[in-house]
């Protein structure tokens, strides 16, 4: 890590924080690359937060520059899912970009399920 880096925490998002143990958090499941928590406002009866290890800003820019890090992601989305009984099924989602409302600009998926969820949309 350069000298800038180890200084510049403001360019640290929440999420680094809670990887990092600064932030506590409800931890679900960890991987060596992937850290699952319950997010503190949920939307659903279960709602979980997946988060590669590796920062990047969008699911688009996970994709393009590591699949494999987006298939552990997708990955310790299914076993959380499993771990929290879901098998009724679930939901997963990218917020990307203002218009979706995203707000943390470090990838995550969001794992909904535990009821039976409203239709998407507006
Ligand atoms: O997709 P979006 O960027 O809007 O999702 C960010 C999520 O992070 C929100 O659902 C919010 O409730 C959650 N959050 C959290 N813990 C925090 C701050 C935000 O779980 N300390």
């Amino acid at each position: 890590m350069s000298e800038h880096e180890a200084t510049d925490d403001s360019a640290r998002t929440l999420f680094e924080r809670i990887i990092a143990r600064e932030i506590p958090a409800d931890i679900v499941h960890e991987t060596d690359t992937t850290l699952a928590f319950r997010d503190i406002n949920p939307q659903a009866a279960t709602h979980v937060l997946v988060v590669p290890k590796t920062r990047y800003r969008t699911v688009a820019e996970l994709a393009a520059a590591d699949p494999a890090l987006l298939a552990d992601v997708v990955a310790t989305a299914a076993k959380v899912a499993e771990l929290e009984g879901l098998d009724n099924g679930y939901r997963l989602v990218f917020n990307t970009g203002a218009d979706a409302g995203q707000t943390v600009f470090h990838v995550h998926a969001h794992v909904l399920g535990g009821e039976q969820l409203g239709h998407f949309g507006r």
